[in-house]
């Protein structure tokens, strides 16, 4: 099996100093929480931003930023930057992370219910999102909600916007998209065409089973305060706690941890372009 990739995913759009005071929020505070994170084992992060009030923002500059310190404190960690939509529906705002030249951004190849909101993403913003991937080289992690997304993700290949081998984030258990069971998980896996790499990024509870499951099929783990704020035994977690558990989780498999290097091998990154994202900060 190949080495493990550990995602941790620190801060998303929901969590608030309210619901955990684990939570980073401000640049400085994801920066130094990602370095914690890549000393307990994380190889990639998956970065969300958030304004000086601490609500949800694409803004550019605190991307920059953020990207400056964490390049600073963990400079060989892999860089993820979200384009989700809490943040913000303005195509142009939700394509500005792909346009900072990060290593990887997220992108969701389809619409679902989450709580309070539809997660709109119409065929056509598809196309355009796949476009700006495309023109910049940054390769994406399909966000996968419902098993639609796989066959979207397969037609933007068709059309030449998207370049295998595609990696995917079964993103399973939220409310309003598909369960966090392992059947679940087995089906999405079974649905990749071959060459794929994926991750599971389980929410709220199933966050540590589906991590388990994913270490025994030879997939990779996505953790971390954005899916989930708790450990095991019910405790409110620090990121790199859910980082620790998942690395102790595979070092008891027998399955090794993988490093930035070896991560960027896995994923078919270019190593050469890990810095891109300093020069468009500039
Ligand atoms: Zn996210």
């Amino acid at each position: 099996m190949e080495k493990l990739i550990i995602t941790a995913a620190l801060t998303g759009n929901v969590p608030t100093r309210e619901m955990t005071p684990h939570v980073p929020l401000s640049p400085a505070e994801i920066a130094a929480d990602v370095r914690r994170c890549v000393d307990a084992g994380a190889s990639l992060v998956h970065i969300h931003a958030r304004d000086p009030e601490g609500r949800p923002t694409l803004d550019k500059a605190i991307f920059q930023e953020t990207a400056r310190r964490i390049k600073t404190l963990a400079p060989d960690v892999i860089i993820q930057l979200s384009t989700g939509a809490r943040a913000g529906r303005d195509w142009e705002a939700r394509a500005n992370p792909v346009r900072l030249l990060p290593e990887m951004a997220s992108f969701t190849t389809g619409s679902n219910n989450l709580p309070g909101i539809v997660y709109e993403n119409a065929p056509d913003f598809l196309l355009f999102l796949a476009g700006v991937f495309h023109a910049t080289g940054v390769k994406p992690e399909i966000e996968v909600f419902e098993s639609g997304m796989i066959n979207n993700a397969l037609f933007l290949q068709k059309k030449k916007l998207l370049e295998p081998p595609l990696h995917f984030d079964f993103v399973l258990g939220a409310p309003g998209a598909m369960a966090g069971t392992v059947r679940n998980l087995v089906f999405l896996a079974d649905s990749l065409p071959p060459g794929s790499t994926w991750t599971v990024a389980g929410i709220g509870r199933s966050e540590i089973p589906l991590a388990t499951a994913a270490i025994a099929m030879g997939g990779h783990v996505r953790v971390g305060i954005e899916d989930n704020l708790h450990l095991p035994n019910g405790s409110l977690a620090t990121n790199a706690q859910l980082v620790e558990t998942a690395a102790t989780i595979a070092r008891t498999m027998g399955r090794e941890i993988a490093s930035p290097a070896e991560a960027r091998r896995i994923l078919s990154l270019d190593p050469q372009r890990c810095d891109r994202i300093l020069a468009s900060a500039e």
